[in-house]
């Protein structure tokens, strides 16, 4: 079987870099999603790339769960060697070419599909807090493609050394098509657009430039990569398929991100699903890391408004918070004003830099708004 591809990548219309890596060189192809601010994303996608591939090099077949293993210990060493990448972790839909199919290695959310006979099949499952929601009928697959915490995942690379690989073996069948992309594609382009375009466009290349075309044209909020491979009669030439890793285009400088609104309702949803989803997880006990880390709220500590890393909440008796900076504000003052009644029970932020605002906001609204009567 000859293999024939396909690959692009694109920042998107929102993020400043371009986290994701990916690979189409024969006979390996993959897609990394790299997270973690200071450019640790792009380092994180990159050396698990790089080290798939250094594993391979000279016809090498290593083990397939051995070398994730592998580039997820170079990830976590990486880390902590250099403490400006810490918290860095990656997806990783690995797919290698074998005598009679192909096999493939996935961590994360990126996905990959199959076009047979003009129907397109998920081959992945995504491993994020939402999938599982919709697996257990607690939200559907329309409500999970566009829930804001869609790209919280329940497993990375990067998070821990105790790592769990999914991996299975496909055969082929001449005139299979192989999509693997990013959750830049699939948040903003429906499977049945997918299939459309994996359809109507003959050519490997034309197709994945259209589909990054199609995420931009949706928003781009997210970076974008998609890796395309259409199996064909015949012998491997031998020549690599396409580029190899990818290089990533310094773009303009992108136009702001829409200011985020926060009424009050939004909040008390907001909670009500992360009292769910901190059920899950300690269910499941898993992600819990990379969740916790990344989420941020204002509440108090004695009295006091304060910033804290994590979620409101506890577990057993397991505080899912730790406190980051107090300040000399008392939440009684605050809570006065309607905007920050739930400040005693703590208002969510999406980032660090939310928090921070909010934080100020009430400061200079209470300046406003001089002291109680
Ligand atoms: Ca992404």
């Amino acid at each position: 079987m000859r293999v024939r591809a396909g690959a692009a990548t694109d920042v998107g219309v929102v993020r400043e870099q371009n986290e994701d890596s990916y690979l189409a060189s024969s006979p390996l192809f993959a897609v990394a999603d790299g997270m973690g601010g200071h450019q640790g994303g792009e380092v994180a996608s990159r050396l698990v790339l790089e080290r798939v591939e250094e594993l391979h090099r000279d016809g090498d077949r290593p083990d397939l769960a051995e070398t994730v293993h592998d580039a997820n210990r170079r990830v976590l060493e990486r880390a902590a060697d250099d403490s400006a990448l810490q918290g860095m972790g990656t997806t990783l839909t690995l797919l290698r070419m074998e005598d009679t199919g192909f096999r493939l290695a996935h961590v994360g959310d990126s996905r990959a599909y199959r076009l047979r006979d003009d129907e397109l099949e998920m081959l992945t499952e995504d491993h994020t807090l939402v999938n599982r929601m919709v697996r257990e009928g607690k939200l559907t697959e329309d409500e999970a493609r566009i829930h804001p915490h869609r790209s919280i995942l329940t497993r990375a690379l990067g998070v821990e050394s105790d790592l769990q690989v999914d991996l299975a073996v496909f055969d082929v069948e001449a005139g299979d098509r192989i999509l693997l992309c990013s959750d830049g594609l699939t948040g903003v382009v429906g499977d049945d657009r997918i299939e459309q375009v994996l359809r109507d466009e003959e050519d490997p290349q034309a197709a994945a430039d259209t589909l990054v075309q199609e995420a931009i044209e949706g928003g781009g909020p997210d970076n974008v990569t998609v890796v395309i491979l259409d199996f064909e009669d015949g012998e491997e030439d031998g020549a690599p398929a396409a580029a190899s890793l990818d290089a990533v285009e310094p773009e303009p400088p992108p136009p702001p991100a829409e200011p985020e609104e926060r009424p009050r309702r939004r909040w008390r949803r907001w909670l009500l699903w992360v009292g769910i989803a901190v059920l899950l997880l300690v269910l499941a006990g898993v992600g819990a890391r990379i969740y916790l880390n990344t989420q941020w709220f204002v509440g108090a500590h004695e009295g006091n408004v304060a910033l804290f890393r994590g979620i409101p909440t506890e577990v057993l008796g397991y505080d899912l918070f730790t406190l980051e900076e107090e300040t000399d504000v008392p939440v009684a003052e605050a809570a006065r004003l309607q905007l920050y009644a739930e400040l005693p029970e703590g208002i969510p932020a999406g980032s660090e830099e939310e928090a921070r605002d909010l934080l100020r906001q009430i400061e200079e609204d209470l300046e406003e708004t001089g002291p109680a009567p």
